[in-house]
């Protein structure tokens, strides 16, 4: 697996059931934009919310332009999404103990509680959402998550961590493939996913990049220095 944010980790974990698997990340485990997400994640997990209306909204608000099929898969697994999160010890911010925290905004958070939402968990409206269905963590979304992932994947036993490794190459052969890694004090070929985890020069029998990065092709970025 190349990359350490919500999409590579939360992939390692399920592999991770499989067999060994390898996380290869250019800095540290936690270093990656997921990090620095604050507003938190849409999902429909109230009873008062629909998946088509949060495809309409979706396509609305990418001015007709979203593809409407990926659209839908995505707007389809955000509770399962969540509730993983959830399961893995993401600690999202429940309504009530906003309420408690914001006793002038009692009104609000009362309707909120109401919608029955999974868990219990806080729902902001935002954007183009006509309603409330972000999933948040105060506003450190990205934090939590990362944090969340980050500590349960380190604590599989069929994962092993590959810090401060740069993915610069990917060589591959009908039969085998192997990817070069960068570290600044060392070049390492890695390789197998076999019984004893990855070793150099081996193979990999699958590889997963989930690198994000359009950041860094970009001159000016909210991402991290890293990214
Ligand atoms: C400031 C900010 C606010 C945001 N707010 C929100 C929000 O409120 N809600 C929301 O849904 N989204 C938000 N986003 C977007 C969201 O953070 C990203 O869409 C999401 O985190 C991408 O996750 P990812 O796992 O695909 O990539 P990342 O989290 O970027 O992870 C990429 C990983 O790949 C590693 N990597 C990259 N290249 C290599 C390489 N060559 N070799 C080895 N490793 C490599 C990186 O080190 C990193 O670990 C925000 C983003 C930013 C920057």
């Amino acid at each position: 697996m190349i990359g350490s944010g919500i999409a590579g980790l939360s992939y390692a974990l399920e592999a991770a059931e499989h067999g060994k698997v390898a996380v290869v990340t250019k800095s540290v485990a936690h270093e990656a934009s997921t990090a620095y997400a604050q507003g938190g994640i849409s999902a429909v997990i109230s009873h008062l919310d629909t998946i088509d209306e949060h495809v309409n909204d979706t396509v609305v608000a990418g001015d007709y332009l979203c593809d409407e099929k990926a659209v839908r898969a995505l707007c389809a697994d955000g509770k399962s999404a969540i509730e993983k999160l959830v399961e893995i010890g993401t600690r999202f911010t429940k309504a009530e103990e906003l309420e408690e925290k914001n006793k002038e905004k009692e009104k609000e958070e009362e309707q909120n509680i109401q919608t029955g939402a999974y868990q219990g968990l806080h729902l902001c409206r935002e954007g183009g959402h006509g309603k409330p269905r972000i999933v948040h963590c105060d506003d450190m979304t990205g934090k939590e998550v990362e944090r969340a992932l980050v500590e349960a994947t380190r604590k599989h036993p069929n994962v092993t961590f590959y810090e401060h490794h740069a993915c610069v190459d990917l060589m591959t052969s009908s039969s085998s493939s192997k990817m070069t890694l960068m570290s600044s004090s060392c070049a390492l070929t890695i390789s197998a996913m076999s019984t004893g985890g990855p070793r150099p020069d081996s193979a990999a029998v699958a590889l997963a990049a989930a690198t994000a990065d359009a950041d860094a092709s970009r001159r000016f970025t909210t991402g991290g220095a890293l990214m």
